[in-house]
């Protein structure tokens, strides 16, 4: 589904990683060609020039170990970048379709592939999930529409509400809402009706059902084909009727990905699932790290710098430990430290493993130290200059003002803050005095 676009950057990095050094031309040069890549893809222009700024942004920023190029590097730049532009921050949570029986709304134009895909999510929840589900169309127009989604509830043994003439579709929305409580199933879908184009008739209609159904998910279904098309029919369904995630269909013809690429950084909202074929089965969850990797095909590389990258971490560990064992502690490796929390996950876990630890853990546990917490801490220290981290003994009530405000922050946590850096470095001294084979070096194995 991505073949051009991946073609398009496969030239570019197999260049750009068969030589050794990169000089910012280079780089800059690669950028422009990446660029002219997504939006041949049809990548909307905003989201291909941030693309393009936050790579060359951590390119030119970033560390370089000696086991790989800086070609490769900015391979793997690239490839976290993709994952960044197709889901943001994070992967969505699942479905929220616990407390039955959740209405799920599909809206859409006609012809996106709406029906389809409410079959082939039912037989999925079905399957996969061992929910029951009911599925109604709401689409009074097309009486043609009801009997096909009664077609396909019958080949994937999914039930359909029964077809009363003459309903509006909240009416229907209604009556589905009812039926599925009182059949005890897990799960309502709506498919409602579709038109060619976006009008006020087709979002009233939209909005009405979606007062009375009280959807916990609502899906847009649109045709990845159609490209920048699909990003703005989405960002006009989310402004009208609000959606909760985007399902891309036709992801199996030769579009040319850019839908897929501007969705969640122009609409805000996650792609959830790939349409990929019109059987019942051909419906993915969608993966920004398996896309990614389709659209750049260079796994091997970017595998190799994340090992590393592991190995950088290491060795920034290890200097870390001969620091400690020196018995200094200042507020770079308090900060070091804080970081390394946020990565492994709190307080307790890091500390737990070091011997002599498990008290300060406790500590730290009950002076909250949550995620939330420690990102605060951050904060306050990358509020002080450098000399001032090196050697926090040397902060007066006037900096310490400063440094909070600085912050947003109240002097009192700036304090505490201090306080814990006091005692770590105390402990780390004490630690270090019990000599070279003492308990940090044991710790460290
Ligand atoms: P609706 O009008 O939005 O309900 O669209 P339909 O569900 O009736 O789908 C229109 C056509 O698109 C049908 O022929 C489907 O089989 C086809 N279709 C739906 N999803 C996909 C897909 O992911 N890939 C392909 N190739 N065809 C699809």
């Amino acid at each position: 589904m991505f073949e051009n676009l991946s073609d398009r950057l496969g030239g570019v990095f197999d260049r750009l990683t068969k030589q050794g050094a990169l000089t910012e031309d280079d780089v800059t040069a690669a950028m422009r060609e990446v660029r002219v890549a997504l939006l041949e893809a049809d990548v909307s222009l905003p989201v291909a020039r941030n693309f393009v700024k936050a790579v060359t942004q951590k390119a030119t920023g970033s560390a370089v170990t000696k086991s790989i190029t800086p070609g490769q590097q900015v391979v793997k730049i690239v490839h976290d970048e993709l994952i960044r532009t197709l889901q943001g921050e994070d992967a969505p949570d699942a479905l929220r379709i616990d407390n039955p029986p959740a209405p799920i709304l599909m809206v859409g134009l006609q012809g996106s592939g709406k029906t389809t895909t409410t079959a082939k999510l039912a037989l999925r929840l079905k399957e996969r999930e061992k929910k029951r589900v009911l599925m109604a169309s709401l689409d009074t127009n097309r009486p043609a529409a009801m009997e096909q989604l009664a077609i396909l509830g019958q080949q994937i043994g999914v039930d359909t509400l029964p077809i009363v003439p003459g309903q509006t579709a909240p009416q229907i929305a209604s009556r589905a809402k009812q039926q599925a409580a009182l059949g005890g199933y897990d799960v309502v879908m709506l498919d409602t009706a579709g038109r060619l184009h976006i009008d006020q008739a087709l979002m009233d209609e939209v909005q009405a059902v979606r007062d009375i159904a009280q959807p916990r998910e609502t899906l847009l279904v649109v045709d990845g084909l159609t490209g920048q098309d699909a990003v703005n029919v989405a960002t006009e369904f989310d402004g009208k009727v609000g959606i909760s995630g985007v399902v891309l269909t036709r992801m199996d013809g030769d579009g040319r990905g850019g839908a897929a690429l501007s969705m969640r950084a122009v609409t805000g909202k996650p792609i959830r699932f790939v349409g990929l074929g019109e059987k019942m089965d051909a419906l993915e969850t969608f993966d920004a790290q398996r896309v990614a990797g389709r659209i750049l095909g260079m796994g091997d590389i970017v595998a190799l710098v994340e090992k590393a990258q592991q190995v950088l971490e290491v060795e920034q560990a290890e200097r870390m430990m001969k620091r400690f064992q020196k018995g200094l502690f200042n507020m770079n490796d308090l900060k070091g430290q804080l970081e390394q929390m946020q990565k492994m996950g709190g307080m307790q876990s890091i500390m737990g493993m070091m011997p002599g630890m498990a008290k300060m853990a406790k500590q730290a546990e009950a002076a909250g130290m949550d995620d939330r917490a420690i990102a605060r801490q951050i904060a306050l220290i990358n509020s002080m200059t450098k000399k001032e981290r090196a050697n926090p003994d040397m902060l007066q009530a006037s900096r310490k003002k400063r440094i909070a405000a600085g912050a947003g922050m109240e002097v009192s946590e700036l304090n505490k803050l201090l306080k814990m850096q006091k005692q770590m470095a105390d402990t780390m001294k004490k630690l270090g005095k019990m000599g070279k084979g003492g308990m940090l070096k044991q710790a460290m194995r």
